[in-house]
């Protein structure tokens, strides 16, 4: 450690920072810092590509503290990130690597008291850290003043263009010195990005992880079918198969997001939400909670949930498919960070399958169907290999059931969400052959295959011929006891 953190000095960083560093664990450079660093250093524009988990944030933050002067009273550098979540983050890093400097920093942020923060700007704190309304606010009643900032850094920038900032950062950047030093960090590189840079940036140093590789390596991308009614018990089922520390649930609709909870506490995995639209202390409250480990399943959706950085997250689950490959980048990027493991499960109806495969093929990554099956995780070639084999132990009288039809019959009718735990319960309500629309493949949720309704509990039923083929009748009798 202590000779890895020599490549920091290497790349510029005095010592007081590269003592912060060790002291928070941090050894080395990763690649993106070892990029950036040394342009941002030299005062140059950089246009970096990287998602979140590369350590982009201290890519531009070491440099950026390094080069304020502690003594001057002014407000030296900004930065604006697209939510408060974020910007918060960014508060906490700058405040921990910018006390041994005597660098201040302030939050100017959505959601929490402008007055408060509109009283600590009077001290001239040395970086400012901002989401775009609330920055756009302060500078339109000249409470924040923009003309001693050296430097302005956009925090995935994508995103901000997203949630609608462009009016916002347009404003901030009229605002600004004309020779500030610009920096964009963003996942992706779309038109809009693009087209600020062009227009506002000189020469910028391109900074970035191959393009092809938006996603860390070190997430695995898997899916699992299931019907529409299915979705939660598939999760259920996820869960407890990999039984992760934490896991982030991602829904589309912020109005089905406390539903999600609902039926997810009522399964008894402990899940809190976390909405785009909650108050502040809500959400830093609910955050914390989640990083303290108080409960299990954070349902979010997209906007809430943007930029998180959860230490140790292990699994994201895609409860709703993402509706566009970006979406599925930023949600994949909450998990395999800092060359951790990751996992990334998609939950879809089979007719959301083609999601899948236009977001693999479109970010060059692997995204791979899986089937749970008595509780296993199996990609398809072995659910159908166990499907075949136990239907080969099958004794002749249920031939022609499949084993997803006996569990069916043996199990209870579980309500949607399914609060039965049995391995054959679940095996029967989505997991083992949800893909009805593929050969040799059944659909319990649709139980096409109603052979195993003739065995249950070698009951008789009254009209079981009605309407039944003349070979399946004379099967029926001849095999019928009674
Ligand atoms: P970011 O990409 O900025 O969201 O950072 C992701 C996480 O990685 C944060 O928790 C950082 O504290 C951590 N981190 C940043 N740089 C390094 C590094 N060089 N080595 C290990 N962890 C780091």
């Amino acid at each position: 450690m202590t000779r890895d953190i020599e490549q920091f000095a290497q790349l510029g960083i005095g010592e007081a920072l590269t003592n912060a560093l060790l002291e928070y664990g941090i050894g080395k450079p990763s690649p993106i810092q070892a990029e950036a660093i040394p342009y941002i250093l030299e005062g140059r524009d950089v246009l970096a590509q990287s998602q979140t988990g590369t350590g982009k944030t201290l890519a531009y933050l070491l440099p950026l503290l390094q080069r304020i002067d502690p003594d001057k009273k002014e407000s030296q550098v900004l930065v604006i990130a697209p939510t408060q979540e974020l910007a918060m983050q960014i508060v906490r890093e700058g405040e921990k690597y910018g006390e041994p400097l005597g660098v201040s920093t302030i939050g100017l942020i959505g959601g929490a008291s402008a007055a408060r923060q509109v009283e600590k700007l009077r001290h001239r704190p040395h970086l400012v850290v901002g989401t775009p309304g609330r920055l756009r606010e302060l500078l339109s009643t000249r409470k924040l003043k923009l003309h001693e900032a050296r430097t302005v850094v956009l925090d995935e920038a994508d995103q901000i263009f997203q949630l609608g900032g462009a009016d916002d950062i347009r404003a901030l950047l009229k605002g600004s010195l004309r020779d500030r030093q610009l920096i964009f960090l963003s996942a992706t590189l779309g038109p809009d990005v693009r087209a600020l840079a062009d227009r506002e940036m000189r020469d910028p140093a391109d900074v970035g992880i191959e393009p092809e590789q938006k996603l860390a390596k070190t997430t695995q991308h898997l899916y699992f079918v299931c019907e529409e009614r299915d979705r939660i018990d598939i999760l259920r089922r996820v869960v407890r198969h990999y039984n992760p520390q934490r896991a982030i649930v991602f829904v589309n609709q912020a109005n089905t997001i406390a539903e999600v909870e609902a039926k997810l506490n009522h399964l008894g995995l402990a899940a809190r939400t976390l909405y785009g639209d909650a108050d502040k202390v809500t959400r830093a409250t609910v955050l914390s909670q989640f990083r303290s480990g108080k409960f299990r399943l954070l349902v979010a959706t997209d906007v809430a949930a943007r930029g998180l950085d959860i230490p140790g997250l292990e699994l994201v689950v895609h409860l709703d498919p993402a509706t566009d490959s970006e979406h599925y980048v930023h949600r994949a990027g909450r998990t395999g960070r800092m060359g951790r493991k990751g996992l990334s499960v998609s939950i879809v109806t089979d007719r959301q399958e083609f999601i899948m495969r236009k977001f693999s093929r479109e970010l060059e990554t692997k995204i791979e169907p899986r089937t749970l099956y008595d509780g296993a995780v199996l990609t398809p070639a072995e659910a159908e290999e166990r499907r075949s084999g136990a239907a080969r132990r099958t004794p002749k009288k249920s031939a022609g059931t499949s084993p997803a039809g006996r569990s069916e019959a043996g199990a209870s009718p579980a309500p949607q969400g399914g609060a039965s735990d049995s391995d054959a319960a679940s095996s029967a309500r989505g997991e083992s052959p949800q893909r009805s629309a593929a050969p040799g493949r059944t659909n319990p949720g649709k139980p096409a295959a109603s052979a195993g309704r003739g065995s249950k509990g070698g009951k008789k039923q009254p009209n079981k011929d009605k309407g039944a083929p003349k070979w399946l009748k004379d099967k029926r009798s001849s095999q019928d006891p009674s």
